[in-house]
Formats: C-alpha cells, sequence, structure tokens
C-alpha cells in the first residue's frame, strides 16, 4: 500500500486500484487519505469507483493498510479502478497546524530547556498542545509564539526522509523519550520529520513544506492543571 500523503502531502486527487472491499469499507493500492493517528484527524473526501461516487467520512489504519470508509456500501471488486479526492481545506488545515505544533516544540526543547510536549490534538480551527514542565507560564508560552512567528516570517523548509532504525536509535535527539525508543525499536525504517536545522522528529502526519505557510500563530487558551500538565490552545491566522 503507497502512502500518497507521506509522499506527496499536496496530492489533492488521485487514481488508484481498489484491493479489497467489505461493505461499507474499501482498501486501496494507494491512497493520499490521512488515516487518523498522532494527533491528527483523518482526512475525509469522495471515492468515486464503478460510475458510482462515495462521501468517505472515516479513514483508519488496518494493520499495513488503509480502510476507508463510507456511509453507503461499496460496489465494486478488487481490481476495479477508482479516484480519490480529499477535501483539501480541512487538510491544508491540519498541515499548518501540524507543522506549527512542531516548530513550537522544537523551541520548547532548544530554547526553553525545560518542557515537555506529553500530547496534542489538532482540530481543524486550533490545536492544543500538553505540556508537562515546572515554570511553564502564560508569558513563557507567549514568548516561544512570538518567537516561532519570527521563524515563520523567515521562512524555513519542511523535510520528511525514512532512516534505518540503527540510525534512529544512534540519533538522541530522536530517541529521546523511553516511549520513542520502544516504538523505533518495533520499526523497520523510521519517518523522520525535520524543519530544517532547527528540530527532528519521528512523524507519520502531514507537513507543510514550509513554515512560512503557516500564518501567524496566535495563543489562545492557557490552563495551568499543576507541574506536569499545562494545556495550551493555539489558532492561526
Ligand atoms: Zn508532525
Amino acid at each position: 500500500m503507497e502512502k500518497l500523503y507521506w509522499k506527496d502531502a499536496y496530492a489533492k486527487e488521485f487514481d488508484a486500484l481498489v484491493t479489497r472491499v467489505e461493505g461499507n469499507a474499501i482498501y486501496l493500492d494507494r491512497t493520499a487519505f490521512y488515516p487518523v493517528g498522532g494527533g491528527q484527524p483523518c482526512d475525509t473526501g469522495t471515492i468515486l469507483v464503478g460510475g458510482k461516487e462515495y462521501r468517505i467520512t472515516e479513514v483508519s489504519k488496518d494493520g499495513e493498510d488503509v480502510k476507508h470508509m463510507s456511509d453507503a456500501a461499496f460496489e465494486a471488486k478488487a481490481g476495479d479502478k477508482a479516484h480519490g479526492k480529499i477535501d483539501w481545506e480541512k487538510r491544508h488545515a491540519y498541515m499548518k497546524l501540524h507543522t506549527a505544533l512542531h516548530l513550537l516544540d522544537a523551541l520548547m526543547i532548544n530554547e526553553q530547556g525545560t518542557g515537555m510536549i506529553t500530547g496534542g490534538q489538532i482540530y481543524q480551527d486550533r490545536a492544543r498542545i500538553d505540556i508537562d514542565g515546572d515554570g511553564i507560564t502564560r508569558e513563557k508560552v507567549q514568548g516561544m509564539v512570538d518567537r516561532a512567528n519570527e521563524v515563520i516570517r523567515k521562512g524555513r523548509d519542511v523535510l520528511s526522509k525514512q532512516i534505518t532504525r540503527e540510525d534512529a536509535l544512534a540519533n538522541p535527539i530522536l530517541a529521546r523519550t523511553q516511549p520513542g525508543r520502544k516504538l523505533i525499536e518495533s520499526l523497520l525504517s523510521v519517518r523522520v520529520v525535520e524543519i530544517a536545522g532547527l528540530d527532528e522528529q519521528i512523524d507519520g502526519g502531514t507537513h507543510v513544506s514550509n513554515v512560512s505557510e503557516i500564518g501567524r500563530i496566535t495563543l489562545g487558551s492557557f490552563k495551568n492543571n499543576g507541574r506536569h500538565h499545562k494545556r495550551i490552545e493555539i489558532k492561526l491566522s
């Protein structure tokens, strides 16, 4: 199964062959539909197959495959030609927010020296991050957002590559947490997303190709839920 969403995050339409149909679920030999994961929602869109267009409402990983769910049962079979189209505006919003989170994460680690992002969720109009860190205040986060906006103004490429498990484990930045090391050990090759010269992360999401595309980050709510749990929300304009 070819992951077009990794190869080209800007692929909005694609041709594929059906590999399997199970009622409302269809599987293809390649897809641009991002399956839900890593805090990024799945893509929605349409798949045209057998002369009929189906609305795709849920997309998820299924082993090495991607399962596309429709609200109707597919009248199609393995070998049929299909044409997919993702809802681009929504996906592009996710890409921008996802890349913005990388930038904030990088600044947190490189500049603050304190605080680690422990979780996050991307929505269409905002994203939320959970931070484990003492002494993280709204003012500090605002400062980070300001510096992130400076990086965005100047522009910086965002790249992705596949590296071997051994190379990933040998890189202390990539394998900086215990769960991170565990994850790497379970994979044959590891996808790394890099903001050139600033940040490297193991990542399965979709990103813009230059941070200048993000726009401007604004800080929304800041909640202090204790030493190990600060929750912030960001928006883009
Ligand atoms: Zn990412």
